[in-house]
């Protein structure tokens, strides 16, 4: 691992006053930063550390919706009793990543900063072409593995998946990403890798994520984050769905629903052709069958991520009918 300084942060504008100094970078739990220096995918001079800055921890719910802190710990946004009852998809996505002593550490501004888990972005040494970490060195993952890899939002410079489970949930619920002076929506704030894979999101250098919001709604009431993953615990997704529905007063026809995927997508990717299928519909089996079938609508694959495009659509069916059932 490169050397680099280190700076011990106590207010937030001295940390954005630092991160805005080349080659520096903001240390919050540390769980992906580290991983990413230990593997020289990250190579900072200056290292910011702002895990102890007071009044970015917080968790509010009221009447408007949620205001979650940057450096609340994943595993305390899971398990507020608040956020449980009002965004059950965002507990769900939160308990559902990583592992316990990883959410324990892990902060909500850390966790939508992730980096992918393509395998050549991760391993310098072996696979110097990769355009997301060295532009213009090209793409070794097309033509290679591609398991993990997306189908939906790629370009011909990078086809890597975006890992994280909480944006997908933040995405389908109309949340923001703050940084103090200015906010984002959260859709908004992740980028398509088009020809410029490095540039993953919408922050410049010298801004920090101060918190996020998200609004009350009736669709985030009645939610859930659905994973499916080659294993139970301790795995990315290889394809998940935060969805929400809301039904007109006779509780059977919808009146506003949310559908969000994530595994499959180089972004956390909102599916509005099945939302707008869905809308003003009964909530039957053919109804969600032939609507989750939009999901992947553009979809492109590279050899063996092929099974993703059979697989999105199932799972947005089964969180849907899973959400309706709770009616
Ligand atoms: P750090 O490592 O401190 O920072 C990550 C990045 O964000 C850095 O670039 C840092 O500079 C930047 N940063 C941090 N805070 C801010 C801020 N406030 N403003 C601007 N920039 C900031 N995640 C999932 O969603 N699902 C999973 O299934 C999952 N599985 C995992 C399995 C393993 C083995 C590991 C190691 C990680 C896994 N993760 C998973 C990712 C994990 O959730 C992230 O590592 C974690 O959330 C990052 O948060 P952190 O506070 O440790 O970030
Ligand atoms: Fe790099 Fe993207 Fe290609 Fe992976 S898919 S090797 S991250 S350019």
């Amino acid at each position: 691992m490169k050397d680099f300084s280190y700076l011990r942060a106590t207010s937030v504008d001295e940390a954005r006053r630092a991160a805005a100094l080349p080659n520096a970078m903001l240390l919050a739990g540390g769980t992906t930063l580290l991983d990413l220096a230990k593997c020289g995918v990250a190579e900072p001079d200056k290292v910011i550390d702002i895990t102890h800055l007071g009044g970015l921890s917080a968790v509010r719910v009221d009447a408007q919706g949620a205001s979650i802190g940057a450096l609340a710990k994943m595993s305390r946004v899971a398990d507020d009793p608040a956020i449980r009852a009002h965004f059950p998809a965002v507990s769900e996505a939160l308990s559902q990543g990583a592992s316990v002593q990883i959410r324990n550490m892990a902060t909500i501004g850390g966790n939508l900063l992730q980096r992918t888990r393509c395998a050549y972005f991760r391993d310098p040494a072996v696979f110097p072409a990769c355009n997301k970490r060295a532009p213009g060195t090209g793409c070794s993952a097309i033509g290679g593995v591609t398991r993990n890899h997306a189908v939906l939002g790629t370009s011909e410079a990078c086809i890597a998946t975006y890992p994280g489970d909480l944006a997908v949930a933040l995405v389908a619920f109309d949340a923001v990403v703050h940084l103090g002076h200015r906010q984002i929506a959260a859709e908004d704030f992740f980028l398509l890798p088009g020809a410029t894979p490095h540039r993953e999101h919408a922050l410049e250098p010298g801004e920090m994520i101060t918190a996020i919001s998200i609004p009350a709604s009736a669709v985030s009431r009645r939610s859930t984050y659905l994973k499916v993953r080659d294993r139970q615990s301790y795995e990315f997704a290889a394809a998940s769905a935060a969805v929400g529905i809301a039904f007109e007063p006779d509780g059977r026809t919808i009146r506003d629903v949310r559908v969000a995927l994530g595994g499959v997508a180089t972004k956390p990717w909102r599916a509005r052709a099945v939302e707008n299928a869905l809308r003003g519909k009964s909530l039957d089996r053919q109804a969600v069958r032939s609507a989750s079938l939009l999901t992947l609508e553009g979809a492109v694959y590279h050899g063996g991520n092929r099974y993703k495009i059979d697989l999105a659509p199932r799972v947005v069916a089964r969180a849907l009918l899973q959400v309706g059932e709770t009616a």
